[in-house]
């Protein structure tokens, strides 16, 4: 096998009990690399388009990539894919920490799962030797007790966990699955995945380590990375502050969705809810993941007050918003213990606080009532209700039921015109940054193949000044134009789409790393050139993959949209323009060779080998 990979894939079948290992694929690993290549690869492949995401005959993919488990640093994610609940379209999330080096260490490349289990069961690979255990007496339990008890009672404190909590085993939309004790791949409901199949849990322990092509190069190498990212002031800044260190800034220039996307100037909230402020209250001390040595994550302990006791991993970015300015909360105690909540519950953040900000608003316009709220008054700004609301998603409780299952899916159940309130893409809730504020965010979520993503090609951080220059993207470009952006957003896009399929994290991606660390990473690890051509020719057949996925269950044109609300410009707060998404979306389709309605031509996808 090539060097990276441990070239066997671990195939489980939870309603027979079996499991086989198969090869990993060289023509895979060839044209898709790994990571949500080669995930989208199997499932286009394997299922039926229109099977039912919560039926034993949907498949869940755990997958790493060539890099994972190796010590280039911040390579120790993993990612999952599945066909997602929540949009009933491609569905991908992904974690960084120690599970996926972990599975490498155990010897597998990736996991397919599909089936449904009769009774709770947890899957135990201890390195080759692979068993799926009865998981009763986990069942019903949170993610953080789950973790620990598995722990002790495979008498491995040194096996890694993935895991659901209450709100997946309950089919909720919005779950999330669970790693490190507070680690989420978050979005598109795979949890929910997971719970259907009755899988609790996939505990890991592995003790091979990760061989590659060339060993005293890639040792060169990772030293020499290391040292660029040791020495970037990004590293700094991610290491003192945390994703959320960026709050201040980004409320500065509008990018903060506040009130539900009503407002998006609130300097005083920010300022409580920044990775600053953070660091001063709560922040016990930076921790990091597999390899890194950016230790951007958060660990935090609440000393005293009505949150005392609360302790772990503390919020992000995301977080902070989605629960703090999106809601007008401004306690950063209140958002750990939220924060807390959703990590034992299982429930994505950014879906929760999008669900809990449309029901706040759906309640001040009168279309749900305290009888919808088992009598609640939704305030904005007010803690206990939101806590609560938490709780009732978490629990599948009263209106938490319709809650968990996510805003699009909420609008229709309550009907009216509750769709004004539902901010999502393709039913995934948009992440906590403004298209009306960096306008190639508009065409990079209206085209994401998960839905509402700014991470699937990050161009806005290109329009903020972090520039690409090996990929042409040179200058820092008007952030307040429509005009001339779709290139770019392809550019980032086919690059994110490697970077997903190495799998490198995004964070330390931009603390110093460049294309050219990258092909030299890949031909150290795997043991063959790749050009900078085929580099990026290889994210675009990813991301055409994913598009074709989601074109055979109908996704066209009338899909690549924004919600109504965005393509208004703000009355209140910095009054930028709307987006002009058919301009960009017409010169987007032409450019990457798809047809009117957007679905791959015949040609492209020759040229692609799809
Ligand atoms: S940059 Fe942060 S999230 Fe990424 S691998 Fe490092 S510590 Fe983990």
């Amino acid at each position: 096998m090539l060097g990276g990979y441990k070239g066997r894939i671990l195939r489980v079948n939870l309603t027979d009990l079996k499991v086989s290992v198969e090869p990993l694929k060289e023509d895979h690993v060839k044209k898709f690399l790994g990571g949500t290549g080669i995930a989208a690869k199997i499932l286009y492949d394997e299922l039926d388009p229109h099977v039912d995401p919560l039926s034993p005959w949907n498949k869940l993919v755990f997958m790493t990539g060539p890099l994972t488990g190796t010590l280039a640093p911040g390579c120790g994610r993993f990612v999952i894919a599945s066909k997602s609940p929540l949009t009933g379209i491609w569905g991908e999330s992904g974690s960084a920490g120690y599970w996926g080096p972990e599975l490498k260490f155990a010897g597998y490349d990736g996991i397919i799962l599909d089936g449904r289990a009769e009774n709770p069961t947890y899957l135990w690979l201890n390195n080759k030797n692979v068993e799926l255990k009865d998981a009763k007496h986990l069942w019903g339990k949170d993610t953080i007790e789950t973790e620990n008890k598995l722990k002790s009672e495979l008498k491995e404190p040194r096996s890694r966990i993935v895991t659901i909590g209450p709100a997946g085993e309950r089919l909720a939309k919005i779950a999330c699955i669970v790693t490190d004790g507070g680690g989420v791949a978050g979005r598109c409901g795979l949890g929910a995945v997971m719970g259907s199949k009755n899988l609790k849990a996939i505990a890991v322990r592995g003790t091979e380590r990760v061989g590659v092509a060339d060993e005293t190069t890639f040792r060169d190498l990772v030293k020499e990375i290391s040292s660029i990212i040791e020495n970037n002031p990004r590293t700094k800044s991610l290491r003192s502050y945390g994703s959320a260190g960026s709050m201040e800034g980004n409320e500065a220039v509008g990018d903060v969705p506040i009130k539900n996307w009503t407002i998006n100037s609130w300097p005083d909230g920010a300022k409580k809810l920044s990775g600053q402020y953070m660091a001063k209250t709560i922040l016990k001390r930076p921790v990091t993941c597999f390899a890194c040595p950016i230790a951007c994550k958060r660990e935090i302990e609440i000393k005293s007050g009505p949150y005392a006791g609360i302790k772990g991993k503390g919020p992000e970015y995301e977080t902070c918003a989605s629960f703090g300015t999106l809601l007008l909360i401004d306690d950063i105690e209140v958002v750990a213990k939220a924060n807390d909540l959703c990590t034992r519950y299982g429930i994505d953040t950014i879906s929760c606080g999008s669900a809990i900000a449309f029901a706040y608003e759906c309640y001040e316009k009168g279309l749900i009532t305290n009888e919808d709220t088992e009598g609640i008054n939704l305030s904005w700004g007010d803690h206990e209700p939101f806590l609560k609301m938490i709780e009732m998603i978490g629990k599948r409780e009263g209106i938490g039921f319709i809650l968990g299952d996510g805003v699009k899916l909420a609008s229709e159940k309550i009907g009216k015109d509750a769709n004004e309130f539902a901010i999502h893409v393709k039913g995934l809730e948009m992440p906590m940054h403004d298209p009306r504020a960096y306008k190639s965010l508009a065409l990079g979520y209206a085209t994401s193949n998960r839905g509402a993503c700014h991470l699937q090609a990050a161009s806005h951080w290109v329009e903020r000044g972090t520039l690409f220059p090996e990929l042409g993207l040179e200058e820092k470009p008007n952030r307040f134009t429509s005009e001339g952006k779709a290139k770019m957003v392809i550019d980032m896009q086919n690059f994110m789409a490697v970077i997903d399929s190495l799998i490198i994290c995004k964070f330390a991606l931009t603390c110093g790393y460049t294309l050219n660390h990258l092909l030299r990473l890949i031909e150290a690890a795997i043991g063959y050139k790749i050009t900078k051509d085929e580099f990026i020719r290889t994210g675009e057949r990813i991301f055409n993959i994913k598009r074709m996925f989601n074109n055979r269950l109908g996704i066209s044109k009338k899909d690549d949209s924004l919600p109504e609300r965005i393509n208004k410009p703000l009355s209140e707060g910095i009054k930028h323009s709307s987006p002009d998404l058919d301009l960009m979306l017409d010169e987007y389709y032409k450019l990457r060779g798809w047809d009117e309605e957007g679905k791959p031509k015949p040609e492209k996808l020759k040229e692609l080998g799809l």
